[in-house]
């Protein structure tokens, strides 16, 4: 028995690393999910992981969230949160709730989220009852029957969360023509992080990203887009309008420096990359070009897994 409490010790300093009482508890983000709809083997769909002390935040479940997750030491989150609901944000959500069932967590996963959030959950978990009931007849009362269930909280902007000195802040975002489309500051022990969500450049971004340590912000390099563009309106019309529609609704990598410097943000960090360029130095430096003529902080290009401490 003794034995079996050392190993259930080890393995939850595996999922949630040890916490050191002399130590400032932990705060930093992990882009989880860096890409976008159009497959990049290199890349997951949107999602990242705040860590707040024992506590996880994590925005957005999109493709291959779980992978993502357990590679950065956890199996699950304390809060889900979604941005809006666009597929590459949702699409591994019913994959990331049955994890917990095999994990062995038995509490109703917290859920926060504009309004449509509740119908998501359930149409999520109405496609997976047939496989949660076939978990339920094979294990029995082994499986954690609470897995699968979610406490959802829709929520308007403002203050949604403020527990034990984790606060979480909505604001709404410009997504157009998708309504809600949210963003979220976050704060912990006297730091901040905001992350973005889709969104085109707006002032609001900056009135929220105000002296944030870091701001996770989508990125769009207009100027890599503008051959392929050309190109599409020569061969293919549907495809570049279907382009052009696309580029009106992000934020081009100018702008978003433009934000980070009037908002002040110690630390700038680009994901949802448009175009989904692959995870080395040399696509990473173009995607930035001309950031640092206007931005004079930390410009990071986001990869998945990559952790950024404030
Ligand atoms: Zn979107
Ligand atoms: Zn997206």
């Amino acid at each position: 028995m003794r034995r079996l409490i050392w190993v259930f010790a080890f393995l939850g300093m595996i999922c949630h690393g040890p916490i050191s009482a002399a130590e400032d508890p932990p705060f930093y983000v992990v882009t989880l999910g860096t890409g976008i709809p159009l497959p990049n083997p290199a890349r997951g769909t949107a999602s990242t992981l705040i860590v707040a002390g024992d506590r996880t935040v994590l925005i957005d479940t999109g493709r291959r969230v779980l992978e993502n997750l357990v590679a950065a030491g956890f199996q699950s989150a304390t809060f889900v949160v979604f941005t809006h609901f666009h597929s590459d944000h949702i699409s591994d959500f019913g994959e990331y709730m049955v994890n917990r069932g095999v994990d062995g967590v038995d509490v109703a996963q917290r859920i926060l989220g504009p309004a449509g959030t509740q119908s998501l959950v359930d149409d999520f978990l109405k496609v997976y009852s047939r496989d949660t009931q076939y978990r339920v007849d094979h294990h029995h009362e082994h499986w954690p029957t609470n897995a699968m269930k979610a406490d959802v909280k829709e929520c308007t902007p403002g203050v949604i969360l403020d527990e034990n000195g984790l606060k979480i802040t909505m604001f709404d975002v410009d997504h157009e023509p998708i309504v809600p489309a949210v963003g979220y500051r976050i704060g912990f022990a006297g730091k901040s992080i905001v992350v973005s969500g889709d969104t085109k450049a707006i002032p609001k971004m900056t009135e929220m990203a105000k002296g944030a340590d870091i701001l996770v912000h989508e990125a769009m390099n207009a100027a890599m887009l503008e051959n392929p563009r050309r190109m599409l309106q020569q061969t293919d019309p549907r495809r570049a309008a279907m382009l052009d529609d696309m580029m009106s609704h992000h934020s081009n990598t100018l702008e978003i420096a433009a934000i980070a410097r009037d908002a002040q943000v110690k630390k700038l960090v680009l994901t949802h990359l448009v175009p989904s360029i692959a995870p080395n130095d040399a696509a990473e430096r173009a995607f930035v070009q001309g950031m640092a003529e206007v931005y004079s902080g930390e410009i990071i290009v986001a990869r998945d897994g990559l952790k950024i401490t404030p």
